[in-house]
């Protein structure tokens, strides 16, 4: 707090230490005690009857000093005694008693004064001038003495109205002391009462002060509160600038908008009359399309007829690491009638027949044997180039042709590698049948577009034996023989299933590599040490597809069927038989049986024959709607490259070339 704001306490304070002095003044009060009620210029009366005691005893003194010394001091001393001694008030005041005691003090101390002879002057008393009596003049003494003594009565007289009036002031005085003590009681229980206040208003000051602390420290608080919300203020000063310019920015974006939209629905008006416009369009462009894709359907099946509805496709593979390179002349490829542009159709072989031997011992000349197909790819040939000239023919299985093929050849020979692909996940080496499908499912997609529906179902089995297996089992039928029979899907049905077989839907590539990775897992379950059951086996895959257009009532269904063909190779008859080679011969036995059934089948229905011998195998049975009629044959005869397996080569390339002859009558698109 500011030293001169004093508070009113404190003022209340120095009035009380200021009346202190008053308080104790009664103590202090002269007993005549009328200071109070007089005011300083009577103050010289009250002071009055002293002045008067005083001028009394001088002249007192004076008839001493003019009296002679030693009798008039034993006379007077003696008068004095006998006069004053009654008359005189035993309580007489202490000023009283002094000026008496001053006086024969004066009468004692005096200078002794020379004895006045009788008939002298007497003195001078009461004005007049004394005279000295003789000592003889007795009656003058007397006289004198009675004057002396009325002088004296006189006195004591005035001495006494005088102690009257001193009496008076003492009584005025204690009645006065009296008011005062009562008035200083007051005082005091006022004082008492203030001291009180004064205590409290300190303790009320302690707590003011503390108070006054802790407000200064609010205040603090909220003078350094009151910075902050200065600066925040500031800064949402700065803020809010930045939100009105940005606000400015959106208005003016938003009136640009306005304005830009007011120009949109204008356009969106004639856009919306274009596309009304459009749509009729479109709805003319979709009849038209339909037209051009039924005409497509159409030419692309006059195409693949021309091409012949049984292709034969040679594929030789090339030579592998650790094989014996054949001589370069072993297997030619020469060009075709346009040249070596021209995609290779022909291939020769090169054999030199040791039981044809010249008269002179001389090896006889290598026998060329010259074989033509659709198509020819040598060795170097990619997986990707082959599957360009097939994936016309797998399209046709979404026009509504059941499509086959078949690769064919001895064990080794690049049948599996063709089909389902080499070895590792490298997509470089992916086989027809992954390759197939996913041309399928994109054009299946794109057909959507215009209205086609297509769906796929695929299952796969084995024919070993002649017993059908399912390589698509799961769980406990994983890898076991399986109760697979080949049936009609219903009384009267064309259609043909595979009992205990799984049929599983599939729409993307992940589904189908899921199945063929199951099928493989499959046949290494089967297999043992002795027999590569897998080789002496026909891998069926086959894929249902169904096609349907909701807005025009169309439908159409085709299988497309994917075989991998057991070895083709013979027995050796010049081979011992024993108890494995007797299983050995029956397998055998059943391939070529069932092979050689596929050749007459083909054959029987290129000829056109009235009894197509399907029966005759499982493979074939199985086949029947995806190889007579409107249905499309492909048929990849592989070849080694080796020198060795030139017999079985050149066994394969003539079944093929039997193949190649046959030429099966216009296909029918299965339509419903
Ligand atoms: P098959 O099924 O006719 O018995 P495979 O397809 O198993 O024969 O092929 C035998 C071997 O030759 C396999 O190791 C395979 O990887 C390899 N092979 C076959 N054809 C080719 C080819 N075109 N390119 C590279 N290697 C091939
Ligand atoms: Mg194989």
């Amino acid at each position: 707090m500011e030293p001169q704001q004093r508070s009113p306490l404190l003022e209340v304070r120095g009035n009380i230490e200021l009346k202190k002095p008053l308080i104790k003044a009664p103590s202090r009060l002269p007993l005549p005690g009328t200071r109070f009620k007089r005011g300083p210029d009577q103050m010289e009366d009250a002071l009055e009857p002293e002045k008067k005691r005083t001028r009394g005893l001088d002249t007192v003194t004076k008839i001493a000093t003019s009296q002679s010394r030693a009798p008039a001091i034993t006379a007077r001393t003696q008068t004095q005694n006998q006069i004053t001694a009654p008359k005189v008030p035993k309580k007489t005041g202490p000023r009283c008693s002094t000026a008496i005691a001053m006086v024969l003090k004066n009468q004692k101390s005096g200078p002794a004064v020379p004895a006045q002879k009788p008939g002298a002057a007497p003195p001078m008393v009461g004005g007049r001038k004394p005279t000295k009596r003789p000592a003889w003049d007795l009656k003058g003494q007397l006289c004198d003495l009675n004057a002396e003594l009325k002088c004296c009565r006189e006195r004591t007289q005035t001495l006494a109205q005088e102690n009257q009036q001193l009496q008076d002031q003492l009584r005025e005085a204690q009645q006065q002391a009296k008011a005062r003590g009562a008035e200083c009681r007051t005082l005091e229980g006022e004082l008492a009462r203030v001291q009180a206040q004064a205590e409290q208003g300190q303790q009320e000051l302690g707590s003011l002060r503390a108070r006054v602390l802790e407000l200064e420290e609010q205040q603090c608080t909220q003078e350094g509160l009151l910075r902050e919300l200065q600066k925040e203020q500031l800064g949402l000063q700065e803020e809010r600038r930045g939100l009105a310019a940005r606000l400015e920015e959106q208005e003016r974006r938003l009136q640009a908008s306005e304005a830009a939209l007011s120009g949109s629905q204008a356009e969106v008006a004639s856009l919306r009359q274009e596309a009304t416009g459009q749509a009729a369009l479109l709805v003319e462009q979709g009849e038209r399309l339909h037209g051009l894709e039924m005409e497509r359907r159409r030419l692309h099946n006059q195409l693949q007829e021309l091409k012949g509805n049984i292709r034969v496709f040679c594929r030789v593979r090339p030579v592998l690491p650790g094989e014996p390179t054949p001589p370069p002349s072993f297997l030619l490829f020469p060009s075709g009638p346009g040249g070596p542009a021209d995609p290779p159709t022909r291939l020769s072989v090169s054999r030199c027949d040791e039981r044809r031997g010249t008269l002179s011992g001389a090896p006889a000349p290598a026998t060329r044997h010259d074989f033509s197909f659709d198509r020819v790819f040598p060795p170097g040939s990619r997986q990707d180039e082959v599957f360009e000239e097939i994936a016309m023919l797998v399209q046709s299985a979404l026009d509504g042709y059941p499509v086959c093929i078949f690769a064919y050849g001895q064990t080794g020979s690049g049948k599996t590698f063709t089909m389902e692909g080499g070895p590792g996940r490298d997509p470089q080496v992916e086989g027809l049948i992954p390759r197939a499908l996913r041309h399928l499912f994109s054009v299946a997609q794109e057909l959507g577009g215009q209205g086609w529906t297509y769906s796929f179902v695929a299952s796969y089995v084995e024919i070993y034996n002649e017993t059908v297996r399912d390589l698509l089992a799961t769980g406990p039928r994983k890898g076991q023989g399986g109760e697979c029979e080949i049936r009609r899907a219903g009384p009267g049905s064309e259609e043909l299933t595979v009992t205990n077989a799984r049929y599983v839907p599939v729409s993307c590539e992940k589904e189908v590599e899921a199945l063929l990775h199951l099928a493989h897992q499959n046949r290494a379950v089967a297999r043992t040490s002795q027999n590569e059951r897998s080789s002496r086996s026909h891998s069926v895959f086959q894929l249902q597809i169904s096609g349907e257009h909701t807005g025009r009532g169309l439908q159409c269904g085709a299988s497309l069927n994917l075989v991998d063909l057991a070895g083709s190779e013979r027995l050796d008859p010049s081979l011992a038989l024993g108890p494995g080679e007797r299983d050995r011969l029956r397998e055998t036995q059943a391939i070529n049986s069932s092979l050689s059934t596929l050749g007459l089948v083909i054959m029987a229905l290129s000829n056109k024959e009235s009894h197509i011998p399907y029966r005759n195998s499982k493979l074939t049975y199985l086949l029947q709607n995806s190889l007579g009629g409107s249905a499309k044959m492909l048929m990849f005869v592989n070849i080694s490259p080796l020198e060795e397996n030139v017999s079985e080569s050149l066994n394969s390339l003539r079944f093929a070339s039997k193949v190649n002859q046959c030429v099966i009558g216009t296909a029918q698109a299965n339509r419903k």
